[in-house]
C-alpha cells in the first residue's frame, strides 16, 4: 500500500514538474514571438519609435505581456513585463511603461477570444480615420465586417488623442467590437488577432491594403473591393497555421529579415 502511494506521489510530482515544464516553454514561444513582432513592425515600417504589440500570458488569461516603454526596433526578451487587466505592472514597478497600454488592457478584458493587440501610427491608415472614406478591404479579407473609427472628442472631449487612461481604453474596445481592426482618429489604428503572428500579418497588411485603395482611387472609377463571401474564404484558410502557407511564410521570411545582421532591410550597419 505504501508502495503504491509512493508511485502515486511520484507520478504526481513530475507531473507538476512537466506541467511547469511546458507553461515555460509556452511563454518562452510568446515572448520569442513578442521580440521578433516588435522587430519585423519596425522593419517593415508599420511602427516607428512608436507603437506595440503585446500577448495574452499564456499561463495566467487575466494577464498580458508587453515591452517596457522602448522603441519597438530594439526591444528584447529581457524588455517583456507582465500586466493585469487594471493596464498596471504586475511586478518590475518604476521601470518606464507605455502610457497607452490601456489599448491592450482594456481590448483582453472585452475580447476573450483575442490574444495579440498591435498598435500603430501606420501612416497610410491615417488619413482614412480624418475623412469620411471608409477602409474597406481590397486584398486584406480580415477588415470586414467593418473597420471603425475611434475619436477620442467624443468619449472625452479635448485631449492629446492618446489612449491613457482605462476609460478611453474602454471606449476603443467597445468600438472595435467584434472587428478585427479600429482606427483612431489622426492616430493610427489597433489590430487584433488570435495569435502574435496572425497579428502582425494583419497589421501588415492593413497598412498595404490602405495604400492600395489609395492607388486604385488615383485610377479613377468605382471600385471593385473584396465581397464579403470571398473574405470569409480567404479568412478560414489565413487564420489556419499551415507550415509554409499564409501567415507562417510571410513570419518565416520577414523575422529571417528582421533579426538578422543587417535589419531594416539592410540598410542599417
Ligand atoms: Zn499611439
Amino acid at each position: 500500500m505504501a508502495k503504491h502511494s509512493k508511485a502515486i506521489a511520484g507520478r504526481k510530482s513530475t507531473a507538476k514538474k512537466s506541467g511547469a515544464g511546458s507553461a515555460y516553454a509556452a511563454l518562452k514561444a510568446v515572448v520569442d514571438d513578442l521580440v521578433a513582432a516588435n522587430r519585423i513592425l519596425y522593419n517593415e515600417d508599420i511602427v516607428d519609435g512608436f507603437g506595440h504589440i503585446s500577448a495574452r500570458d499564456p499561463r495566467d488569461p487575466s494577464r498580458f505581456l508587453l515591452s517596457r516603454a522602448r522603441a519597438p526596433g530594439l526591444v528584447t526578451a529581457a524588455d517583456i513585463m507582465e500586466f493585469g487587466m487594471d493596464g498596471e505592472p504586475v511586478k518590475d514597478k518604476g521601470k518606464p511603461i507605455y502610457s497607452e497600454r490601456f489599448i491592450h488592457s482594456e481590448i483582453y478584458r472585452a475580447r476573450p477570444d483575442v490574444n495579440s493587440v498591435v498598435h500603430t501610427h501606420s501612416p497610410t491608415v491615417v488619413p482614412f480615420s480624418v475623412t469620411n472614406e471608409p477602409l474597406l478591404p481590397i486584398r486584406a479579407g480580415f477588415l470586414y465586417p467593418e473597420v471603425p473609427v475611434f475619436d477620442t472628442r467624443d468619449a472625452a472631449g479635448w485631449t492629446d488623442l492618446l489612449i491613457s487612461n482605462p476609460m478611453l481604453g474602454k471606449a476603443l474596445a467597445e468600438k472595435l467590437g467584434n472587428n478585427s481592426v479600429v482606427l483612431l482618429r489622426g492616430h493610427g489604428n489597433a489590430v487584433v488577432a488570435p495569435d502574435v503572428r496572425v497579428a502582425v500579418y494583419r497589421a501588415i497588411y492593413t497598412e498595404a491594403n490602405a495604400r492600395l485603395v489609395l492607388q486604385a482611387k488615383m485610377l479613377g472609377g468605382p471600385i471593385k473591393y473584396l465581397a464579403p463571401e470571398e473574405a470569409a474564404i480567404m479568412n478560414a484558410a489565413r487564420t489556419r497555421v499551415r507550415p509554409g502557407h499564409g501567415s507562417d511564410r510571410i513570419w518565416e521570411l520577414l523575422k529571417s529579415e528582421a533579426m538578422g545582421p543587417s535589419g531594416k532591410r539592410g540598410h542599417r550597419a
